[in-house]
């Protein structure tokens, strides 16, 4: 290993301020004491261990031949006779650093502090060295400051990769290594493979070059043996290892120690760091741990990073999505919705063309196009089977890749839009498959995976947007046959009704020709059926009055003929009309109050539609029962209500009553006639009159319909 860069030595000049500290003298523990002559006349216990010589060896030998490195002797002889020719010493009472030499020829740091001179019995001045060896304390503090270094090159760095050569920088620099790579795991080819490299001063090139062209797989090599140990490891001489690829290359360069380590990410490693120095050394357990640390320091790193870009894509894609969903939901219209899901799928995923091919049959057709040069393609069919991939994409699965194989019908269009690769994805709209999504490239472009993810999402907006927009579409149509068919109604209704007047005005006057007998004498039995005839036309004559009164309510043409009018009467009357049709036991219940109740209105009207709320009590209480007939007056307002015990009316069918031709069929009443135009005219004209109708039933117990208008003093 390099040491650092050597601090000056004793006594030689003043000392740059970094290297001095004062720290207390009884924190050094080897003493080592020299007479003004340089030679050796103390030797502590400690001091034959920090520098290896025994006092035995040492006392009476000059200090600067032994403990001094050589390149610092001679400055150590000349401050000596500096200060024994009566000058100061620089380093007297001062701790600083220096290096030292061993017994065995190696160097260390060590910290030293000269006690002032003493003098001994024979009147010698003599001096007194504290030492203390350095070496653990600056390999800590390298220790430290390689790791301060990692932290803060991780902090600023977004990948791995990008970090990767600094931190194998302050890795080396710090700890003595002369190179250093990073291996990376390629899950595909499941080997490690360089994808960073660091070295001292320009490093073995020929070691570094072999290093890059090398894939080791598990197991190989010191790489590929951290990597299926997934623990650091350390050999002494790497060159000696003839199983390893690279030992000679390394022996070459004249590498020797080596140390590897794995970045660990959870459970797996997804790299490994090695280093190698020029110098053959031991496993050092210190170091080791430290490798070992920094390896999960660097896989938690790439987890965070992986995971950041992870969150970063998904609120990306979220992004896209949303934006996707806005653009495709700005229209109901099909051909638009088409072309919006192109030209989203080409801005989100950077493409120059994309089109929507719908399938037809066999064929597929372009039905939304973008295109950035401005060409158009637009309509263009071809057999499925003539575009590699489609039938796949139809089933619902995704496809990417180039252009090739395709069938004679596409050469034209690939020609003219010089597409050459493809990436498709399925559109369906509910369970049916509508087509593809295809994004074009006018170079080799194969979709990576979140590509692909978002080229599906937009796929799947636009089977949502088809669907919508299909649904419209249907919705419209069906809007447009209900308009025609209510046109035809109403036309159906002022043809029908006025058509029938006039026979129905022909039959009737007949018809009391031949019962007054102005038509000669009647035969018994054709005078038996006349009322029955009477009365069917008298029907058919209320139908057609209410068939005309709704053609004239549509056409805007009903006129009022408002008066006062007193709610009792017009109950009264209506009720006495409804009596013949009650059946046998049945009444009908008149609960009139004794002031009258006066209210404004077209009493024509007013009593159609009160005759039409007791008839229907009637009508549809098949099984008899009572019907209550109540007028009063409450507030502003004058209400008749009509309540029977009759079949009652589902809550489902509510919705129903009081519209044009609102029928409501059960089993119960399929047998009762109507038309459903009775209460659609009574609270159309009601309201007209400034009141209302509303209704309150409970199938099989009976309803209540209550009328108001506004009430006159
Ligand atoms: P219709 O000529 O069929 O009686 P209406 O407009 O008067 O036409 O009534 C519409 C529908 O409302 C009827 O077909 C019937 O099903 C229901 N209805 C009306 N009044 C009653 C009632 N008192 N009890 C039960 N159902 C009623």
């Amino acid at each position: 290993m390099t040491q650092a860069p050597n601090p000056p030595a004793p006594e030689s000049g003043p000392l740059p301020a970094p290297v001095l500290r004062i720290v207390p003298p009884s924190t050094l523990n080897a003493a080592v004491s020299i007479d003004d002559g340089g030679i050796v006349v103390g030797w502590s216990e400690e001091a034959e261990t920090v520098f290896g010589w025994t006092a035995r060896e040492v006392v009476g030998r000059r200090l600067s031949e032994t403990i001094v490195p050589q390149r610092h002797r001679a400055d150590h002889e000349a401050g000596l006779a500096r200060v024994r020719a009566g000058g100061d010493s620089l380093t007297l009472g001062r701790v600083i650093e220096v290096e030292a030499l061993r017994a065995d020829g190696s160097e260390f740091p060590a910290e030293l502090v000269i006690a002032p001179p003493s003098t001994d019995a024979g009147g010698r001045t003599r001096f007194t060295a504290f030492v203390r060896d350095l070496t653990e304390r600056r390999r800590l503090e390298q220790a430290h400051a390689m790791q301060f270094q990692v932290t803060r090159i991780l902090v600023e760095s977004p990948t791995l990769e990008d970090a990767a050569p600094r931190v194998l920088a302050a890795i080396g620099e710090n700890l003595g290594w002369d190179v250093g790579l990073l291996w990376v795991v390629d899950r595909g080819g499941d080997v490690l493979r360089v994808t960073a490299e660091w070295s001292r001063d320009g490093g073995p090139a020929r070691f570094l070059a072999g290093s890059r062209d090398l894939s080791l797989a598990r197991g190989e090599g010191l790489p590929g043996r951290v990597w299926s140990n997934a623990v650091p490891h350390a050999v002494s001489d790497f060159a000696a290892h003839a199983a390893f690829p690279r030992a000679d290359g390394a022996g070459g360069s004249g590498l020797h120690g080596a140390v590897a380590f794995p970045i660990v990410a959870g459970d797996e490693v997804i790299g490994v760091i090695e280093f190698l120095t020029d110098e053959v050394q031991p496993p050092d357990p210190v170091v080791l741990g430290t490798m070992s640390d920094l390896g999960n320091q660097l896989g938690q790193f790439v987890r965070h990073r992986l995971a950041e870009a992870e969150l970063r894509r998904h609120l990306h894609e979220l992004e896209v999505l949303q934006r996707s969903a806005l653009a495709l939901s700005a229209s109901l219209d099909l051909e638009v919705v088409l072309d919006a899901v192109a030209v989203t799928a080409a801005e989100a995923l950077g493409a120059p063309r994309a089109t929507v091919l719908r399938r037809d049959g066999d064929e597929l057709v372009i039905v939304g196009e973008y295109d950035a040069s401005g060409t158009s393609a637009r309509g263009c069919r071809w057999p499925v089977a003539d575009l590699p991939g489609a039938e796949q994409v139809l089933r619902g699965e995704f496809w990417t890749g180039t252009l090739e194989g395709l069938g004679p019908s596409l050469h034209e269009v690939t020609a003219r839009t010089g597409v050459t690769a493809v990436a498709m994805a399925p559109v369906r709209s509910g369970s049916e498959a509508f087509g593809i999504l295809a994004l074009l490239s006018r170079s080799p472009r194969v979709l990576g995976e979140d590509e692909m993810r978002l080229l599906h999402g937009i796929a799947s907006l636009a089977g949502l947007a088809v669907g919508n927009a299909e649904s419209f579409r249907l919705e419209r149509e069906h809007g447009r046959r209900m308009a025609s068919l209510e046109t035809a109604k109403s036309e159906f209704l002022n043809l029908a009704s006025h058509e029938l007047r006039s026979p129905i005005t022909v039959l009737r006057g007949y018809l009391s020709m031949i019962a007054e007998g102005t038509l000669g004498p009647l035969p018994e039995r054709l005078a038996r059926v006349v009322p029955l005839l009477n009365s069917k036309l008298a029907h058919m004559n209320a139908l057609v009055d209410e068939m005309l009164e709704t053609a004239r309510l549509e056409d805007n043409r009903l006129q009022l003929n408002a008066r006062v009018v007193d709610l009792r009467d017009v109950a009264s009357a209506c009720v006495a009309l409804c009596e013949p049709a009650l059946q046998p036991g049945q009444r009908i219940d008149l609960r009139l109050p004794e002031q009258p109740v006066h209210v404004t209105a077209d009493v024509q009207r007013l009593e159609a539609v009160v005759r039409n709320m007791v008839d229907n009590a009637v009508k549809y209480s098949p099984g008899g029962g009572d019907v209550e007939c109540t007028v009063w007056r409450e507030g502003g307002r004058g209400l008749v209500r009509v309540h029977d015990h009759g079949l009652g009316i589902a809550p489902q069918d509510m919705d129903r009553l009081f519209t044009r031709f609102g029928r409501i069929v059960t089993a119960e009443n399929s047998h009762i006639p109507g038309t459903g135009l009775g209460l659609y005219l009574a609270r159309e004209t009601t309201r007209m009159q400034g009141g209302d109708i509303c209704v309150e039933s409970t199938p099989g117990e009976g309803s209540t319909f209550t009328l108001w208008l506004p009430a006159r003093d």
